[in-house]
């Protein structure tokens, strides 16, 4: 897929769009009333397509903590011009214009202004280096897969939502970030990714979003009835994943997970994820976070002794994991990809298929007998 994306400066400052700027078959940039410009859909494109496959403009790996202007310097100085030249085309959000940030680099090129006959030099150097760490800020992708915070010509233009229609992810076998959709997008439609981790609470979430000064106007955030549904759904969802977590022995995704809500047995398990999978669709959320809700199903069937169903589980996710990340997924070690569990789940030998059968069987009495009780204690209520 051929992008090229061209000095759009003059566009950015004007406010009007050029459709011709990004040579692409099914996507264009448009100018959004409250976002600046974003990517938009020119035609219906079906769940599972692979909008982009991008190498990034420059990858920056933070020493310590979030990038810091000396450690984007370290990379802008290996840019061409032509690269620089697309980097500032890109937008930035005012707001991360910070005053200490100017005096870091102010500071910086202090050691410059030897170099520098006049004043005014310098200021324009500290203007533009200041714009260019805002632009960072506002458009860098923190890697899946991959240490390092990146800037991509194209990607970088999409806009966030807490309930996305894409899935972005740097994918090692091809070298490059792929952004696939993942439901089926109408013409027209604008494309939006998520920039956090969009399962959580909408303090969390503005909270995390205001380091990009980004004030999030989706559904999920506006005040609302939608507002209200979505928090409870995605504050359970949350609490749910957690407890998987804990049930998983991971006590720092799991952090103060009360003891009390821990499943303490692989039915118990199942339950949470069942509730987990049931949210994630009912929120729209549809990324690899649902993958891992079918995993945990399909590993705890399994522990249950369900076979078939871990199977039908395993399939689901293989699903999910085709249309986010496409088909090549050899990256991901066995069983971390759905295939290579699915492949584990076919070779169980035969004597742990008969006893799996049996405990299926088993399983299936206790969870009518616990059904039964259920509805005799709500009939007594
Ligand atoms: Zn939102």
């Amino acid at each position: 897929m051929a992008l090229v994306v061209r000095n759009s400066r003059a566009r950015n400052q004007g406010g009007t769009v050029d459709e011709s700027d990004i040579h692409h078959p099914l996507l264009e940039l448009r100018l959004t009333p409250d976002r600046g410009l974003g990517l938009f859909a020119k035609k219906i494109i079906k769940r599972g397509v692979r909008l982009l496959s991008e190498t990034p403009l420059l990858v920056v790996v933070s020493k310590k903590g979030p990038v810091s202007y000396l450690d984007l310097r370290q990379e802008l100085v290996k840019l061409s011009p032509a690269q620089l030249e697309t980097l500032y085309d890109l937008q930035h959000n005012p707001k991360l214009l910070r005053p200490k940030l100017e005096a870091q680099i102010r500071d910086y090129a202090e050691f410059a202004r030897k170099f520098v006959k006049d004043d005014a030099g310098m200021d324009h150097f500290v203007d533009c280096q200041i714009k260019v760490k805002a632009i960072f800020d506002t458009n860098a992708t923190a890697l899946r897969n991959k240490p390092g915070t990146a800037i991509f010509p194209l990607y970088s233009r999409a806009n966030h939502s807490c309930t996305p229609n894409v899935y972005a992810n740097y994918n090692p076998q091809l070298g490059s970030h792929t952004v696939h959709t993942i439901r089926d997008i109408h013409a027209g439609e604008e494309i939006l990714t998520a920039y956090i981790d969009i399962a959580q609470a909408s303090d969390e979430r503005e909270e995390n979003l205001a380091k990009r000064g980004v004030t999030c106007q989706c559904p999920a955030c506006l005040p609302g009835d939608a507002f209200v549904t979505s928090e409870r759904r995605r504050q359970r969802i949350f609490d749910f994943k957690r407890c998987s977590y804990a049930y998983e022995g991971d006590q720092v995704r799991a952090s103060d997970v009360p003891a009390y809500i821990i499943p303490r047995n692989p039915i118990e398990a199942l339950d949470r994820a069942h509730e987990i999978i049931k949210l994630l669709l009912q929120e729209g959320l549809l990324g690899m976070e649902l993958a891992q809700a079918y995993r945990w199903a399909s590993k705890y069937s399994l522990q249950s002794g369900m076979l078939e169903k871990a199977k039908a589980f395993a399939q689901k996710e293989a699903e999910v994991e085709l249309y986010c990340l496409g088909k090549e997924t050899g990256y991901m070690s066995e069983p971390s990809n759905a295939a290579g569990w699915t492949k584990q789940l076919e070779d169980m030998a035969d004597k742990d298929k008969v006893k799996f059968k049996m405990c299926e069987k088993r399983m299936m009495k206790e969870a009518k007998r616990l059904d039964k009780k259920a509805e005799k204690k709500a009939k007594k209520r």
